[in-house]
């Protein structure tokens, strides 16, 4: 087995990855980024590419009122203070890692911008902020990768639209306003074509923007480099077994080794270990590299773990065909909508974070057959608004044909297709219109908070997120919790470091991202926390290993 020499190994090229590569070329450093697949970019090119930066220069710019003591106050609604995963100083770390982690990628010559109005999830608990604490690059022309634009894995949606016109676009069928964003989306990617612009948004933009960063900078990228295992000394990681195509080379990495291999989505037997069994890995969209195996080479280290058990689910509906499987989250702001369990009944604010709804579905589950929930819709949820990739109006005559959407003239007949209780069924619906007409939701508070209304309909009033289930024909769509990644891992301290369970940190290892345990424990934050708080931490490694 032949030896690299370098001054960091990092392992994966996600974000985390990518901005601990970038900052350790800014530091004088070099770096070899190893990522197992042949594609750069890992699930961060395939998501949203909000990046939830709390009190961020760009809300300073725009006069955005935010703080530091504010932001902190709102991670402390999640967790305790003594939380292993995300001590108090953690959270103070990554809240001032913000505008460094904001000014590398800026003098990098990545734009970015705010995306505003994207209410942090909770911004009814204290500290919570209701204009947005997220942000996003601007649309990128891949073409300035030149060859290594193959490599860089591919947007997973079609259209040119970045995070903050997600909402608009939802509002298609509805508004005057989501068709004309519509039609600029459209015209976008038109223009693009007829210039020859391979025009990618959201989280291919983001990581074709860190990938031409990190190039320009000189970093050293090898694709087909899995870490295998890392090498020890007295007590210090010192580098790493890494497999290049079935040829094992060993790293020897002088300052030490930036874990950034996002979860372990893809492993059924971590799955099995750790999760709810009835969880289906084949229900997570993370990128298929996420299979844990960099968490249990450093679990082999010693490092210690927490929240193996979450991850950041969301539900899916299982579309079937040429359709594929769907996230369905603005779909379920919207009025004319429920969720309910097998029995009938609603059981979670629909609106609620994704995370928080996929979550209440597995709960559910253990009282009551929740697995899979129902979606209840009446024709005019069809009517105006998408449904997974089912545009309003548009409903394919093979999801009806094949079952995976129930369609029916009355709710008894609906629930009798569904295998849901048909009284339950009827009573929740009945309770839940008279509710719909006042615009109040008494029982779990849908259109309550500025995130619920982000995703809701701006134009249907009392309430944009309720609406009468009456018109029929009614539908019904089988929702299961998938996730975008899990979220357990190593447990790190303020600089990154992977620690023991005796809480003492491992020389020469530190860890960001996915494979982490998260900032806010069992819940998300904000859109984009898990990639922001990547960012930051995969630059606060390299600041700390240089010092
Ligand atoms: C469809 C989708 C939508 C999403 N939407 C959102 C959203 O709206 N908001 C949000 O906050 N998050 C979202 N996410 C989740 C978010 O993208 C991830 O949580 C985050 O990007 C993880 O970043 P990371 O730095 O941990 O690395 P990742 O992006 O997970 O990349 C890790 C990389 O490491 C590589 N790797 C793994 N093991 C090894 C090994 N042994 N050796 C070498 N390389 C290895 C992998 O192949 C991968 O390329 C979404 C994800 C998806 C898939």
């Amino acid at each position: 087995m032949s030896d690299i020499d370098c001054d960091v190994l990092i392992v994966g090229s996600g974000i985390g990855g990518l901005t601990a590569a970038i900052a350790a070329r800014v530091a004088g450093l070099r770096p070899i980024l190893v990522e197992k697949q042949h594609l750069v970019g890992g699930s961060s090119a395939l998501s949203n590419g909000a990046l939830w930066l709390p009190n961020n220069p760009l809300m300073i710019r725009e006069k955005v009122h935010d703080s530091r003591d504010a932001a902190l106050t709102y991670l402390g609604n999640f967790v305790a203070d003594d939380d292993p995963g995300s001590s108090l100083a953690r959270r103070g770390a990554f809240l001032d890692g913000v505008a460094p982690v904001v000014a590398l990628l800026e003098a990098q010559g990545i734009p970015l911008q705010r995306c505003e109005g994207y209410s942090d999830y909770y911004d009814l608990l204290p500290g919570g902020n209701a204009a947005g604490r997220a942000i996003e690059v601007r649309l990128f022309d891949a073409n300035l990768l030149g060859p290594w634009r193959r490599r860089l894995r591919p947007q997973s949606f079609r259209t040119p639209a970045r995070a903050s016109e997600s909402a608009e676009l939802s509002q298609m069928g509805a508004s005057w306003e989501g068709k004309a964003k519509t039609v600029q989306v459209l015209m976008r990617a038109l223009d693009a074509r007829l210039r020859g612009k391979a025009l990618l948004s959201a989280g291919a933009a983001l990581q074709g923007r860190m990938l031409l960063a990190a190039l320009n900078r000189g970093c050293d990228i090898r694709t087909n480099a899995g870490l295998e295992e890392l090498a020890e000394r007295n007590g210090r990681v010192t580098g790493a077994v890494v497999n290049f195509d079935g040829w094992k080379r060993r790293i020897n990495a002088h300052y030490g080794v930036v874990v950034a291999a996002g979860g372990f989505s893809h492993n059924r037997g971590m799955r099995a270990r750790w999760q709810d069994p009835l969880v289906d890995p084949q229900w997570s969209s993370a990128n298929p590299g996420d299979t844990g195996e960099a968490i249990t080479a450093m679990a082999r280290v010693g490092a210690a773990l927490g929240w193996m058990n979450e991850a950041w689910w969301v539900l899916n509906f299982p579309g079937g065909g040429k359709s594929g499987s769907h996230r369905i989250v603005p779909e379920l702001h919207k009025p004319h909508i429920i969720l309910v369990d097998q029995a009938g009944r609603r059981f979670v604010n629909e609106a609620a974070p994704p995370m928080e709804v996929g979550r209440a579905c597995l709960e559910r589950n253990r009282k009551v057959p929740a697995l899979p929930a129902w979606a209840i819709f009446d024709s005019r949820h069809r009517r105006h608004y998408s449904f997974g990739s089912a545009l309003p109006g548009r409903t394919p005559r093979a999801w009806l044909r094949e079952s995976h959407l129930r369609r029916n003239a009355t709710l008894e007949g609906l629930a009798r297709q569904c295998g849901i209780d048909p009284g339950g069924l009827e009573g929740t619906v009945t309770r839940w219109n008279t509710m719909a007409m006042r615009g109040i939701d008494e029982d779990f508070g849908k259109g309550r908070s500025a995130y619920n209304r982000y995703y809701g309909d701006g134009g249907h009033v009392p309430n944009p997120c309720m609406g009468m289930i009456a018109k029929p024909p009614f539908y019904a769509a089988p929702l299961v919790p998938g996730d975008v990644g899990t979220c357990g891992g190593v447990l790190t301290d303020e600089h990154a470091r992977v620690r023991r369970a005796d809480g003492s940190a491992i020389e020469g290892l530190y860890a960001t991202g996915n494979c982490t345990a998260p900032l806010a424990g069992p819940h998300c934050a904000g859109t984009g926390q898990s990639i922001g708080s990547s960012a930051v931490f995969g630059m606060i490694a390299i600041r700390h290993l240089v010092r």
